[in-house]
């Protein structure tokens, strides 16, 4: 049996020598370097060529590099028994709290206009908005969400959630179904999105959601660009209704020259950097997935192939 690094796009070295390092005696291959199809059961990946998954007649398991799986479950060629799995990493989140929390203070703080009036060579000291005046809405509150949550409760900010199904989080109110969608839209003043993306969370940012948010929110997105209608977002910001915006992440990336993000006075744009996974941080639960499919053992952090997260 073996495993199968594909991160086209990504150096894998890293990947390959915290494999090695953890666990010397597995049989790893790179792709494309030539291999054995056959002996492959396990596979490692980050956006590998579409396709090519029905090409491994013994492979049983995809592991994904990151938090996300939309890069694996969007193949429309994918073999229908093989299993899913993800990342769920104490530093991705940690990471990804510190981040949203940056981004929400600075946003709260009026840091980029401080930054226009420097540029500018102007004194303006504008109002500001106390954290426990705040109410931040997180729209899929999992594993990364509950982290910015704890992040956001630290610094007194108000905080409410959105999920598929009712959450038991202290000092969070939890909001679950679309039934209660537009209760949780309506008393979000910033929106961060942390969904997955999924047939059902595809381009849920748009016109319809921001208008019912409360004027003047602001909207983070730090989950996948595919959620977010970008004429929309464009057009609620430029009629003020919203804000700004902080966007890591992009229908295409990077964007394109000339893309009104890059120059919009009210969006502030960052590389999908938000939370970045560290290979020596998420091998070892790649390792245990491995041995517990020799074992014949169930997974961890298997994905409900079903409902796409
Ligand atoms: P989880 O699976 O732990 O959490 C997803 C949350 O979304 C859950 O609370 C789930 O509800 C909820 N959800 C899913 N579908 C729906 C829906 N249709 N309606 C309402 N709620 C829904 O994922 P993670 O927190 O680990 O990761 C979230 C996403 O963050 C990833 O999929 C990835 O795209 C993105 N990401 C971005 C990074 C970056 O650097 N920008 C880095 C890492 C990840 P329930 O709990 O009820 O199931």
């Amino acid at each position: 049996m073996s495993l199968l690094v594909i991160s086209p796009g990504k150096d894998p070295e890293a990947w390959v020598k915290a494999l090695k390092e953890q666990h010397p005696g597995l049989n790893i291959y790179v792709y494309p370097e030539d291999h054995d199809k056959e002996e492959v059961e396990f596979a490692l990946t980050w956006k590998h060529p579409r396709g090519i998954f029905k090409n491994y007649p013994n492979l049983k398991v995809i592991a994904s590099m990151g938090a996300g799986v939309d890069h694996i479950t969007s193949d429309e060629e994918l073999p229908e028994n093989i299993k899913i799995t993800k990342v769920v990493d104490d530093r991705l989140e940690e990471d990804m709290g510190t981040f949203v929390l940056g981004l929400i203070l600075a946003h709260q703080r009026n840091l980029l206009h401080y930054r226009e009036s420097q540029l500018n060579e102007k004194w303006e000291p504008v109002p500001y908005t106390r954290n426990n005046q705040i109410k931040v809405g997180i729209l899929g509150i999992g594993n990364l969400g509950q982290r910015v949550a704890h992040k956001l409760l630290q610094n007194d900010f108000q905080v409410i959630g959105f999920s598929r199904n009712k959450k038991e989080i202290e000092n969070v109110e939890s909001f679950a179904g679309e039934d209660e969608l537009d209760e949780f839209l309506e008393q979000s003043n910033i929106l961060v999105n942390m969904l997955p993306l999924t047939p059902n969370t595809e381009k849920i940012l748009d016109k319809e959601l921001f208008e019912k948010l409360p004027k003047g929110a602001y909207l983070i997105n730090v989950a996948r660009g595919e959620h977010l209608v970008e004429q929309d977002l464009l057009a609620k910001v430029d009629d003020g209704h919203l804000s700004g915006a902080a966007l890591d992440v992009f229908w295409e990336e990077p964007i394109r020259d000339e893309h009104p993000f890059w120059k919009h006075p009210k969006i502030r744009v960052t590389p999908h950097i938000a939370s970045v996974t560290h290979p020596k941080s998420v091998v070892p639960q790649i390792i245990e997935n491995y041995e517990r499919l020799q074992d014949g053992e169930p997974l961890k952090n298997e994905v409900k192939r079903d409902i796409g997260y």
